[in-house]
């Protein structure tokens, strides 16, 4: 029997819609919109999509969302400057920061730069502080990614009070935060990363497997245990004839998609994984268009929290 799928894309829609009331009430009392300030530098294909998508997303829900362009050649001072004139700024109650900063800037650069992000509009949540009260248990704006994937689990009625949850990856915007949220939500959470000994029988222990890996197609049927709900966090483009053919049979909707872009995005789970999973997220469709709702909600929170300071 086939896993039953996750869609991302209804439940990011259904919360973009709950939040239009709440976004309404706001800019009547604060005589704006709630604002999300972007920083683009330079001009990566993928960031270019992730931002429009953000940005449209934004303007559908009722947001102001402006974006900050900064060249590829860009110092690192001047993306300083850039999130210093957000952090200044009146209208704009959330910043996020594109990531991948290019290479030049040098490998602390997005540390550097979420430091100097105002706790109180970092909308990612990766801040230390705002890091440090998700780890204590009270997060203001917590990691858009891992929030909407509890906001999807909570969504579908999977329970993770008492149950093992298995996050593969321990990154500190997706791998960590996913942890930390799981373990509140009272599960028992293991971390797996690149030194993990025997990986598939440690995933197969999981009632919830999370993958935040990047590295596609990575998950195979041997990491899952029957009837168990698999979240693919992943993405990869992925240009491999080869590998997309001994995936997607011809003529199917993924194959003809390939053919037609010359590459597809795929998770880090093996589509096979159906066969054995209970539930499964998608790629697409599955975990981003979540992440892209909980930054709308995010930057609401930071708009609500900033002119509740000010009454
Ligand atoms: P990352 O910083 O590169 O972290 C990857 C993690 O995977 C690391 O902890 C690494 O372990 C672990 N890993 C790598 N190879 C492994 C292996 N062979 N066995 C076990 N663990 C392994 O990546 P990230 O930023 O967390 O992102 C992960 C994926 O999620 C990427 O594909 C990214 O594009 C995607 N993503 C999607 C969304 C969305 O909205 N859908 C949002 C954010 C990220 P070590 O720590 O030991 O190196």
């Amino acid at each position: 029997m086939g896993a039953r799928m996750l869609d991302g894309t209804a439940v990011g829609l259904a919360i973009r819609n709950e939040l239009r009331p709440a976004v309404d009430a706001f800019t009547a009392r604060a005589g704006r919109p709630p604002g999300l300030g972007i920083v683009l530098t330079g001009s990566d294909p993928g960031s270019e999509l992730y931002v429009g998508s953000k940005l449209k997303s934004a303007a559908q829900s009722g947001l102001r969302a402006d974006l900050t362009r900064l060249p590829a050649t860009a110092r690192l001072a001047d993306v300083f400057a850039a999130v210093d004139a957000l952090n200044a700024s009146d209208v704009h109650d959330a910043i996020l920061v594109q990531s991948p900063l290019p290479a030049a800037l040098g490998g602390d650069a997005e540390r550097q730069v979420v430091d100097r992000i105002a706790v109180d509009k970092d909308v990612d949540g990766f801040h230390p502080m705002n890091v440090g009260r998700l780890v204590q248990g009270r997060p203001t704006l917590a990691a858009c990614t891992p929030s909407g994937v509890i906001e999807l689990l909570d969504r579908y009625q999977i329970p993770m009070a008492g149950r093992h949850a298995v996050v593969i990856g321990r990154s500190d915007i997706v791998g960590k935060p996913m942890a930390l949220l799981l373990l509140h939500r009272h599960a028992t959470v293991t971390i797996c990363h690149s030194r993990t000994v025997d990986l598939p029988a440690v995933c197969r222990q999981a009632d919830i497997l999370v993958a935040a890996i990047g590295r596609p197609v990575f998950v195979t049927p041997a990491f899952v245990k029957p009837g168990a709900t698999v979240i693919d966090v992943g993405t990869s483009k992925v240009d491999d004839r080869e590998l997309i053919a001994s995936l997607f049979p011809v003529g199917s909707k993924r194959r003809l998609a390939f053919e037609k872009h010359g590459a597809l995005t795929l998770g880090d789970v093996h589509p096979a994984v159906a066969e054995v999973a209970g539930a499964m997220t998608p790629v697409p469709g599955g975990v981003g268009p979540l992440t892209i709702a909980m930054l709308l909600r995010n930057t609401l929170t930071a708009a609500e929290h900033r002119l509740a300071a000010r009454c």
